[in-house]
């Protein structure tokens, strides 16, 4: 595996960020398929000398980088460039385009960061899209709220996760969702003025997740997973994931097909897409896709043919070898993103144990930081944890998950926070 005809071994160029989770997996992947991974780090140059990284990119200016990126590659020549996150797939892009590697269309990076975008290209690619507006975040809501249908979803276009994502049902919900969703962007620094929000028609139905490869034969769909919770608002929590899919086999070709167009219209034409659709009696919707493969911890219970990780595919798809054989006997597996029950001071998580024992439970990780605030949706950003499920069918993983959650005991405080005394007026 992993051997070109020289002998040599393959190379594979990481585009990642000292912080970024997915690195490890990655790296130890490479290992595995026995390909040299060289990491390309959103460093200063000096720091990544200092640190004995190789190469050293700013990822905020990727024209500059991806020169960069370039002349290393061109020194010492690599059979793929990928990128690790968001932050770097424009560069991944622009110095693929340069180098005559196979790659994405830059502007399929920039659809995955702002939700106008995507739906203006969907849409010009003949995709259904939900009806949609874009207002400055300055607009006043009043005014607004008479010109919209409901119910409605209120988001921002910037953020992600979930944040700032309300649904309203009658002009009183909008100008509250819509202010709201206006002070998140200003806890992340947007003036109103300089930032936008999105005003869409409401799209009922059924979630799933799709993680998929899109080689030159098209798109291959790693796995569907059902989002069994409903998400109905006004908030949109992400918990439980469980593939294979409980639907029936038209639907997740329809599904597959739709994700397939919503590519092409955004210039994804190789590597992970990562999808979210809703399905309802008008058929599936995309409600947002990247070029890039699930975020969090989800992809680790996922496992391909004999022991294959998500992250294996990828690598193997990017330096053109064949991937394995599905495994068609595999277990079904899922994850519960532990939702942030209210915001404050997380003091205590008891029962981890408890729900560690749950037949079918492989894992329970809680992730957020005792004695720090913790912010529940829509504001927040991050969720509690992650239970992890694997058993025979997908009705007992998600039994399994939600018995784990069941036993979870979790106790946030108020925040207490301390105003400056006035002084007593005379
Ligand atoms: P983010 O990138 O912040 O996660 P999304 O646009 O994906 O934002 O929205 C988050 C969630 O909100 C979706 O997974 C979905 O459950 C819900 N949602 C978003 N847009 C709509 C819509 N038009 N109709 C119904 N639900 C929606």
């Amino acid at each position: 595996m992993g051997q070109t005809n020289g002998n040599q071994r393959k190379r594979v160029l990481l585009l990642t960020t000292p912080a970024s989770y997915r690195t490890p997996a990655f790296l130890a992947a490479a290992e595995r398929l026995g390909l040299e991974a060289i990491q390309a780090v959103d460093l200063p140059e000096p720091l990544a000398r200092e640190w004995n990284v190789p190469l050293g990119v700013d990822f905020t200016r990727p024209e500059r980088a991806a020169e960069q990126v370039a002349a290393f590659v061109r020194e010492q020549p690599v059979d793929a460039i990928l990128p690790l996150d968001d932050s770097a797939t424009v560069l991944a892009a622009l110095a693929c385009a340069r180098v005559g590697l196979p790659h994405n269309a830059p502007d399929a990076a920039l659809a995955a960061r702002d939700k106008y975008l995507m739906r203006e290209m969907l849409a010009a690619g003949g995709v259904a899209v939900p009806h949609f507006q874009r207002f400055s975040a300055a607009s006043d809501p009043a005014h607004i709220a008479r010109q919209v249908n409901y119910p409605c979803v209120v988001k921002p276009t910037i953020l992600s996760g979930s944040r700032g994502v309300i649904r309203a049902d009658d002009p009183d919900q909008f100008v509250a969702a819509f202010a709201r969703t206006r002070d998140i962007l200003a806890s992340e620094g947007w003036a109103p003025e300089a930032a936008s929000i999105l005003v869409e028609e409401f799209l009922p139905g059924f979630e799933v997740a799709l993680e998929g490869l899109l080689t030159e034969n098209g798109l291959q769909v790693l796995a569907l997973f059902d989002k069994p919770d409903p998400l109905d608002g006004p908030f949109f929590e992400e918990t439980i994931y469980v593939t294979p899919s409980r639907l029936p086999e038209e639907t997740q070709a329809a599904i597959a097909e739709t994700t397939a167009r919503g590519a092409a219209a955004l210039g994804l034409r190789q590597g992970p897409i990562h999808a979210e659709l809703r399905i309802n009696e008008r058929g599936p919707w995309i409600i947002e896709m990247a070029g890039r493969s699930i975020g969090g911890l989800c992809s680790t219970v996922l496992e391909f043919g004999t022991g294959y990780k998500l992250e294996d595919l990828i690598l193997l798809q990017a330096v053109g070898e064949r991937l394995p054989e599905p495994d068609m006997a595999a277990p079904a597996v899922g994850v519960m993103m532990i939702p942030i029950p209210a915001s404050g001071i997380l003091r205590r998580v008891d029962g981890v144990e408890e729900a560690s024992k749950v037949p079918g439970i492989t894992g329970v990780e809680i992730t957020a930081r005792l004695n720090h605030p913790i912010a529940a949706l829509p504001e927040g950003a991050s969720y509690l944890g992650f239970i992890f499920a694997r058993a025979e069918t997908p009705v007992a993983v998600e039994a399994a998950l939600r018995e784990a959650h069941g036993r979870l005991r979790i106790r946030i405080t108020p925040e207490i926070r301390l105003r400056p005394i006035a002084a007593p007026a005379r």
